[in-house]
């Protein structure tokens, strides 16, 4: 049975199925007697103990794998697992009311987690959900039914859920975990980013998969391909066994391009940098040779935790990124809030076109206090190294002038604290919507530098939702009209001299190397796990040839017509 999903993290593996249930939340009652009370109080408070050593100790995984910045989760799931009220809530319950502990503990959790649930702030909504999942599992330690979780995964597994939260992902960074496959989730969810991190493959978006695979099913999953065979049959995997030989030959002849500098054929040299989410990146970033860091998306600093980061917490990040990867430079993206990353801690409405509302520097413009402290912390890092910062989801001049007016207030403000700071820092804008892109003319004469999001420029061109696993086969990076708009881009950039770089996914496809050295693409930055490929086909690649070959394509209509060029190009 092949089952075909949206690929999230590339590699092959051969393994066995590992299906998460969802843990119900409904015991029965029963009525108890009076000298049971002491017996049922006692098996809550052991409860509550052993959720806490739990919590623990994914809290301790979690400082490991993700630094103790993330780590607030668990810290506010230990304050209600540790809530006295809560506890005296269910004890009063069981002694009064002389009921069993669990249904004692399923009434207060649902009466206090719907006390939540009706409040109109999104911040305190939210926390009507932790106190459901510390519930849960506190019930887990109650009913003594140990469902299958990750901290039980056996070697060689391919994890199959209906959707996984950062704090799962976490707990997958054991050997153990080979590959997994969600119902749900889109290519750029933070469980998506997570599994190239960890270099595993992954597939999301598979709609109901859990409900075709059980334990212990013999599992093929395909990363490249976003595809999953339960059960293969002999053939297909013999077949699978060898592609993953050959996989696994290829990483392994690919590390030789780790300190190979990215040159082409004919000598043009190119910049191959690498995309983090978060500092623990770095490690893999300077393993697979990459040139700095071309896109530090640093809201990933501010999600999967209880309140904003403060302005010495974003300082350290920043400035310990910035140290370990110098003299290679890092761009630093100010925060891009809003779309698919929302804050629990931070009321924005609820938006019906997230994508479209207020995202990115929209938020930073309308909040500039938030804003502000996180341009204090990047510019207190700028002399740790060398640091340039860019703005993302601009879309016009104004707004990147409204940006830099803030920019120039923040550095006001600290030369007359005598704060230092690195006064040449240059100051970038993100290309992503179209508006920017037709008008990249009067950014480029304000900007340091250009770097071109094509993950938002193409659902934005395209009018097609990047997350939306219906349309993902509208998603088309080849489309004239964005080949287009990527030469406008690159063209305007160079007139004014400024250096143009690339860091949406379609810089870390192999598949576009050629055709983007030919729009004149000199700086490419793309997940840590891409650069290796990308660099082996720069050095390939003839640079003069490819824009004689970018040239032809610009003006084909068809878009079959255009892929079958560059594909009978490729074959000379
Ligand atoms: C992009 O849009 O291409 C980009 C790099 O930014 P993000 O994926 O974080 O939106
Ligand atoms: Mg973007």
């Amino acid at each position: 049975m092949l089952f075909k999903g949206i690929s999230a993290s590339a590699g092959i593996a051969i393994g066995k199925a590992f299906v998460i249930e969802d843990e119900d939340f409904c015991p029965v009652k029963r009525n108890i007697a009076k000298d049971e009370v002491k017996k049922e109080v006692e098996k809550f408070r052991k409860a509550i103990s052993d959720t806490k050593a739990d919590f623990e100790k994914i809290k301790a995984a979690a400082s490991k794998h993700l630094g103790k910045k993330h780590i607030k989760l668990f810290d506010a799931y230990l304050f209600i697992a540790d809530d006295p009220v809560l506890k005296s809530e269910v004890v009063s319950k069981i002694t009064k009311e002389l009921i069993n502990a669990e249904y004692a503990l399923y009434e207060v959790i649902e009466e206090n987690a719907k006390v939540f649930e009706k409040i109109k702030d999104e911040y305190f909504r939210e926390r009507g959900k932790d106190i459901y999942d510390v519930g849960k599992k506190i019930m887990k330690h109650l009913t003594g039914v140990h469902k299958k979780t990750l901290a039980d995964v056996k070697e060689n597994s391919i994890v199959f859920a209906d959707n996984l939260t950062p704090a799962d992902t976490i707990l997958m960074k054991n050997e153990n975990v080979i590959g997994f496959a969600t119902n749900q989730g889109g290519k750029t969810s933070h469980t998506a980013i997570m599994a190239q991190a960890m270099e595993i493959p992954a597939v999301v978006g598979m709609k109901d998969i859990t409900s075709n695979v059980t334990h212990n099913d013999i599992i093929i999953i395909d990363g490249n391909e976003g595809v999953v065979i339960v059960k293969p049959d002999p053939e297909t995997l013999e077949n699978y066994h060898r592609r993953l030989k050959n996989y696994q030959t290829e990483v392994k002849e690919l590390s030789q391009f780790v300190n190979v500098p990215a040159v082409t054929s004919d000598g043009k040299k190119i910049i191959v940098a690498a995309n983090i989410e978060i500092p623990e990146e770095v490690r893999s970033v300077i393993s697979h040779g990459a040139e700095g860091i071309g896109l530090f998306r640093t809201e990933y600093l501010f999600i999967n935790r209880a309140e904003f980061p403060s302005e010495q917490e974003q300082f350290e990040s920043y400035s310990q990124v910035v140290e370990k990867v110098f003299p290679n430079p890092v761009v630093i993206r100010t925060i891009d809030l809003g779309g698919d990353k929302l804050l629990p801690y931070f009321n924005i409405n609820v938006e019906r076109n997230p994508f479209m509302g207020l995202r990115a520097i929209r938020f930073c413009l309308k909040y500039p206090e938030i804003f502000k402290i996180q341009l204090r912390a990047i510019l207190r890092a700028s002399v740790f190294g060398n640091v340039k910062m860019m703005y993302p989801m601009i879309s016009g001049v104004d707004e990147l002038r409204a940006a830099n007016v803030i920019l120039d207030e923040v550095k006001q403000e600290l030369k007359s604290k005598s704060v230092q700071f690195d006064e040449n820092m240059e100051v970038g804008v993100m290309i992503e919507i179209p508006s920017a892109a037709l008008t990249v003319d009067l950014l480029a004469k304000d900007a340091d530098f250009l770097s071109i999001g094509t993950n938002d420029l193409i659902q934005y061109t395209l009018a097609v939702d990047r997350v939306n696993e219906y349309v993902t086969h509208l998603y088309e990076p080849l489309h004239l009209s964005v080949i287009r708009l990527l030469k406008n881009i690159v063209d305007a950039g160079h007139k004014e001299g400024k250096w143009v770089s690339m860091c949406g996914e379609m810089a870390g496809d192999p598949a576009y190397t050629e055709i983007l050295l030919g729009l004149g693409i000199e700086h490419f930055s793309m997940g840590a796990a891409s650069v290796l490929r990308v660099k082996k086909n720069i050095t390939k690649t003839n640079f003069a040839g490819a824009k004689k070959i970018t040239e032809e394509i610009l003006n084909e209509a068809s878009r079959e017509l255009l892929i079958q060029k560059i594909n009978q190009r490729k074959g000379h």
